[in-house]
This record gives structure tokens, sequence and C-alpha cells, in this order.
């Protein structure tokens, strides 16, 4: 069977056909011109779809998966916390059904990146074992993360499941967008990490140039310090509850490689509760893929060893 995605982001929509060994067939992407508005945005996505149609020679499918930001809630998939606004407040999946006449599958980026990253990429081998679980962190603007397990991701009774970003940090207090206070997003996020610099240094600098400067500047080696640290008991909460088969550490802040030094090891293990920690950490592979193959993997029967 083939399995149809589309992962809609701030910019750009871009759609994949997967075939039965799950290569793609075609992939195409287009603009999400946003600034014209909710009812474009799904012009766009029905345009795209018959874009792909035409390009493959294939019928419509019966079903199609779709990746986006923020949370698609209730049957009709409203949509809330996208960084695309005109998408708040929208029932997405119920628009999508009746402009594409077809079932539609909605499920966060997190969760795409999650589902694709340990079955197509980074954890594929790892997780060729029945019952293997993974945990699929988005590290960057903001903080998330899925749940994989048996090729399927696990959502959870409210849809929240992997939603580590807003668990509390111990020790910590600064407000977050939630409402809540010291959530994880407010320490290890790009921009929490940043906003720390500039308050320790007196300085702006972006988190590129931060990383840059830890041989030269004591107050990049403490923001750096201070995210390897937070990471570790942040990472140790989920793993205590999880205790996943592996971890895979996507967005821009974890391309950060003191993530994946013996250090942050310990920093995780030294709040894990077992006498050893010995799963693997594992860098994304599939780049900017991960989104759409991920929606293409919404639909279809569940993956073990592809
Ligand atoms: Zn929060």
């Amino acid at each position: 069977m083939k399995r149809w995605g589309i992962d809609l982001g701030g910019t750009k929509i871009e759609g994949v056909i997967l075939d039965d060994a799950l290569r793609p067939v075609i992939r195409h992407r287009i603009a999400t011109e946003q600034e014209k508005g909710y009812g474009h945005i799904l012009m766009q996505i029905k345009s795209l779809v018959g874009t792909m149609a035409e390009k493959s020679g294939l019928d419509l499918p019966e079903v199609i998966g779709i990746g986006t930001p923020g949370r698609a809630d209730g049957v009709d998939g409203v949509i809330s916390n996208s960084n695309t606004v005109c998408l708040n407040g929208m029932p997405l999946l119920r628009d999508l059904r009746e402009a594409l006449r077809m079932e539609v599958a909605v499920e966060n980026d997190a969760n795409c990146f999650a589902l694709a990253e340990s079955m197509l990429g980074a954890g594929r081998d790892e997780m060729a074992r029945p019952g293997a679980t993974a945990f699929g962190i988005i590290l960057g603007t903001g903080v998330g993360g899925g749940i994989v397990r048996d090729g399927r991701i696990i959502r959870g009774a409210h849809g929240i499941a992997g939603e580590w970003g807003h668990n509390p940090l111990p020790g910590e207090h600064s407000k977050c967008y939630c409402g809540r206070r010291g959530c994880v997003e407010t320490v290890i996020s790009g921009p929490a990490l940043e906003r720390h610099y500039a308050a320790i240094s007196g300085r702006k600098a972006s988190l590129r140039a931060i990383v840059a400067a830890i041989g030269r500047d004591e107050a990049a080696r403490k923001t750096i310090d201070r995210l390897v640290a937070s990471f570790g008991k942040a990472l140790a909460a989920v793993i205590n509850i999880l205790d996943p088969d592996l971890v895979i550490i996507g967005g821009g802040v974890g391309n950060i490689r003191q993530l994946y030094t013996p250090e942050a090891r310990q920093a995780i293990a030294a709040n894990v509760f077992n006498h050893s920690f010995d799963i693997p950490l594992l860098p994304p592979l599939l780049g900017d893929s991960a989104g759409v193959f991920g929606a293409a993997l919404l639909v279809g029967p569940p993956l073990h060893s592809q």
C-alpha cells in the first residue's frame, strides 16, 4: 500500500508518497503563504495533493497523514499552540476531510519526528525488536517529544504523552507561556539559552555564536554547562517513567555536540533510578525529511522491522 503524507509548516507545505518498501515515490513542496489566511492554506494543501496524484499517476488515497506544529484536539482536530497562528482555533481535521474528500490523520510535528526517526532513521535497528520503545525529542525553539512503540505513536488519553517540555524542572521559576513556572522549556530551549547568556554576560548572542565561543568565553561555557545539567535532570524524569530503549535528540539545540559527551550521560545517569544508564542517545538521520515521512507513516499498517 502507498502511504501519503503532508508536512504543514509555517513557510512550506511538503508532500510525499511512500511505496511498500517505504521509499519515496514522489516528493513535492509548495509555499504555505500563511499571510493569505486559513482558507488559503486549505486550498494549498488540496492543490498539493492534486499535484502529487498527477505526478505519480496514482489514484487519490482513501486516507492521508498530516503533520503540523501545535496540537489537534477532539474529533474536529481543533488546532492550538501552532506557530502558524491562523491555524489556531480552526477545526483543521474536519475542514481537510471536507476539502480533500478523504479520511485525514493529523498529528503534531514532534510525534511525526519521533515516528519517522525511530522507524526509518536513527532508531531503525533498535526498533526492529518487538516491544522496543523510542523517545524522540525536538529540542529547539520549543521543547517537545513523542513516544513510539511497535511502530505506533503513543498519544495518551489526552494527546499529551511525551510533552516533557512542560514538566517542572527542580529549582527553576521562570514564567512559561503555558502559564506555569519553571517548565523544562524555559531553561533548555534555544531562546531560553540565549536569554540566560544575555543575563549573565550582559551581551546578546545567537545560540550558534554562544556554542562557538565556549573555549574563550566563560559565560558561554556556563550557559552550555547549564544546558547539559538541566537536560540531564529533565530527561531522567522521562526515563524513570518510560524506560525507553533509545532516545533520539532532534532540533536545533539537539545538534549541540556537548549533549553527546560522557558528561551529558553522567548528568542523566545521576538522576535515573537505576545503577546504570546504558541506552543509546542518537542524533537524527533524516534531516528535514523526518516531518513529512512521519506524516506518511501515520497511515497504513503499523511498522515493525521494516
Ligand atoms: Zn510550560
